[in-house]
């Protein structure tokens, strides 16, 4: 006999949105449920470098526009988080860093100077005496300059834990894209959604809420209509494994206003160190072979970090497409996106920084149609299992 469950929400995608609106909605008394296909956060959320941007970096390249000042809110409001004063709980996630910071070694440090004024004009961003210098920089071969921006850099996979913990039990792992059934015009029916172990429910809910990152280009062509195109932006993201204590937060920037490389630090099971290394290298790198892209970055690193020895060091590569809705020209999306047709919202962050405005704003939206709070019945997904928390990275590639 197939068996049926009615919730008020259904996500799916366990990113960061998807496990952000969990939170929120839950909280506001609606029955949720988010389904996974995968592992939780294993699609882009546990590849980010978990940068809070607060759009200096927009700012830099001159594309602040009114919609991106939205994202000037964010630090203040995963702040208060982080503190345990805010919406949601995280004050068990670890913070790795107070401060990006923006740098300049030194055959570039004068070119710059002008540019690094214009940034420090544009507030939240100060220039660092060399005493002030985080201990990576305080070594008398770096000439360049360096200021301190006012973006933090949290630990990922704590944030995962942070955001599930609450709600393990509104959890379940699918084995493969839930099945739509339409209902004409009016949205989606139901969903025919299926456990590892071949257990088939058919799913109602008022609302479906779609938040898989790649997976929604699916969603998208054959169920949202009218169909909203969506993009995706390449990246070679690379890991580096090193025997150096150090913290580094940094944008290091070159001639152009797009840092060269973007570097976070996080520690590996091992203990080691681990230099993240995102920015332009890894858009243009998308074209180069592993081989090419971790023989770069350690030229790189070994070139702007001269008193630093890379030789030992182990490197290793991925790819990751950055899943967005279609931007003209393929550009970044300024901030977070959704679309609500009839009882189905599709919606991207852009950015884990942004996961709060998208739920506010469509917590704004399910309001404004009055979406009533009722009872869940989910005795049919008993048999339905957890998903894992995705590894870090790093722990994948290098230990
Ligand atoms: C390398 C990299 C670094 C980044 N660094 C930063 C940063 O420092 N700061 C920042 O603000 N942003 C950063 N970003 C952007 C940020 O990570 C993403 O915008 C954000 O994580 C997207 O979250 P999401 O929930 O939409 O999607 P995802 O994290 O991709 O999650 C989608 C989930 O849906 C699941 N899924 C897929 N198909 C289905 C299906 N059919 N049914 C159910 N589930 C499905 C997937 O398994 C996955 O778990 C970075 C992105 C990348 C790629």
């Amino acid at each position: 006999m197939l068996k049926k469950s009615q919730v008020d929400i259904a996500i799916l995608g366990s990113g960061i949105a998807g496990l952000w609106l969990l939170n929120r909605l839950s909280t506001l008394g609606y029955s949720v449920i988010l389904l996974e296909t995968g592992a939780i956060g294993g699609g882009q959320t546990h590849k980010a470098q978990g940068i809070i941007h607060g759009g200096m970096k927009y700012a830099l390249q001159g594309s602040l526009t009114s919609s991106s000042l939205a994202i000037a809110d964010m630090p203040a409001l995963w702040n208060s988080c982080l503190h345990g004063k805010g919406l949601i709980d995280l004050s068990q996630v670890k913070i790795l860093s107070q401060h990006q910071y923006l740098f300049s070694t030194g055959k570039l440090a004068g070119k710059l100077t002008g540019f690094f004024a214009n940034v420090a004009l544009q507030g939240r961003v100060s220039a660092l005496a060399k005493e002030q210098f985080p201990q990576v920089f305080q070594h008398s071969k770096f000439k360049g300059v360096v200021y301190a921006l006012d973006e933090m850099a949290l630990d990922v996979h704590t944030l995962l834990h942070a955001l599930v913990k609450p709600h393990q039990d509104a959890i379940f792992k699918i084995a493969v894209p839930a099945l739509v059934t339409l209902n004409n015009n009016q949205g989606i029916k139901a969903l025919t959604i299926q456990s590892e172990q071949g257990h088939i429910v058919t799913l109602e809910a008022k609302k479906y809420i779609f938040t898989a990152g790649l997976g929604n280009e699916l969603y998208a062509k054959n169920i949202i209509n009218p169909v909203i195109a969506t993009q995706r932006r390449p990246l070679h993201m690379v890991v580096v494994k090193t025997d150096f204590a150090y913290p580094v937060f940094a944008h290091c920037f070159g001639l152009s206003s797009t840092p060269r490389i973007t570097i976070t630090t996080h520690q590996a099971k091992d203990g080691k160190t681990i230099w993240y290394l995102g920015g332009q290298i890894a858009e243009e790198g998308v074209h180069l072979s592993a081989e090419q892209q971790c023989a770069l970055a350690i030229k790189e690193l070994t070139e702007i970090f001269t008193w630093l020895d890379f030789t030992k060091a182990k490197a290793a590569s991925f790819f990751v497409d950055r899943a967005e809705p279609s931007q003209p020209g393929g550009k970044r999306p300024d901030t977070a996106y959704f679309k609500a047709i009839a009882n189905q919202i599709i919606a991207w962050p852009t950015k884990l920084a942004l996961a709060p405005k998208l739920a506010d704003d469509i917590i704004t939206t399910l309001q404004q149609e009055k979406l009533t709070c009722s009872k869940a019945d989910t005795a049919a997904l008993l048999n339905f299992s957890k998903p894992e928390i995705a590894i870090p990275i790093w722990d994948q590639l290098l230990c």
